[in-house]
């Protein structure tokens, strides 16, 4: 089988805040030549780097903002995010959750800092992934997957050297919590150092991997220190890595969908005539009511 070869390992942007809760670097579709085709269909991608928020009476976040035609995946490294959206639904993201939700026809929703973890300050570190949907499921029912830590199925490595949790998709026979449209592999590997284990993608696929904690060695060539992002070719499926220091890496390799983009804020459709449409249906309500 043949080696997928990094294609480039990219450093971490400046960072931005989103609303004041969320200082993060984009890296899709910002970074280097990351467009929404490029990782297609993870469209976006911005980390929350570890970062110290001090305490506060006031959670920190953003406010009320719609989305239509993909999905929003926010996985909690550290502290925790509250959520509510215009169907009533809400909840809390901890540390090691993921929340996968299906904006598809239409949310609105706000994201905040847990009101606890707001009072009493803390390390928070957040990746939020854009997730495409094809066309024909982009006017779905819009669905929540609140996945919690425990429920994510492991892959455990030889001599307790660690663990792939299987957030979606598949990794050596173990299949992912979530759910999704096509198919999409989503994995936190967490290795102890000198772990070393190796990942397996068709060649077509977009494929990626973010060091969330310690550095890494990929291909027992390739270095990624914390906070970097590994872009690989694609070609080869093949590729291994190895834990220089305790590790915590984001795999991220999909199925491309080859379908025209039309991007506008929150709004992912296929053609400019559907973003114009969201935008009228958004001014006249019809992605419900909820309170800033
Ligand atoms: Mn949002």
């Amino acid at each position: 089988m043949a080696t997928k070869k990094i294609e480039v390992v990219i450093p971490p942007r400046e960072p931005h805040f989103v609303g004041d809760g969320f200082r993060v670097h984009n890296f899709i579709p910002s970074a280097y030549r990351l467009d929404m085709q490029r990782m297609s269909p993870f469209i976006m991608l911005d980390y929350n780097s570890k970062f110290y928020f001090p305490p506060t009476d006031t959670p920190r976040g953003v406010g009320v903002h719609p989305h239509r035609g993909f999905e929003t995946v926010t996985i909690a490294y550290k502290g925790k995010v509250a959520h509510h959206d215009s169907s009533g639904g809400g909840g809390v993201i901890g540390e090691g959750d993921v929340q996968w939700m299906t904006a598809a026809s239409g949310v609105l929703h706000k994201e905040y800092h847990e009101e606890n973890f707001s009072k009493q300050g803390g390390d928070f570190q957040m990746v939020q992934l854009w997730i495409n949907l094809p066309a024909k499921d982009k006017m779905s029912k819009p669905k929540y997957q609140a996945i919690q830590n425990k429920s994510i199925n492991r892959f455990h490595l030889e001599n307790k050297n660690g663990e792939i949790e299987v957030i979606s998709g598949e990794y050596k026979g173990i299949k992912g919590a979530a759910s999704t449209f096509t198919p999409v592999n989503m994995l936190n590997a967490k290795m102890n150092k000198g772990a070393k284990t190796d990942f397996n993608f068709p060649a077509n696929y977009n494929t990626a991997l973010l060091v969330i904690e310690g550095s890494i060695l990929v291909n027992e060539a390739g270095q990624a220190p914390t906070d970097h992002f590994v872009l690989f070719e694609n070609q080869g499926e093949n590729f291994t890595v190895e834990a220089l220091e305790n590790a915590v890496v984001l795999i991220l390799s999909a199925e491309p969908i080859h379908e025209p983009i039309a991007a506008q804020g929150p709004f992912v459709m296929n053609t400019k005539a559907e973003i114009i449409q969201a935008i009228n249906d958004f001014n006249l309500g019809k992605f419900g009511f909820l309170e800033d």
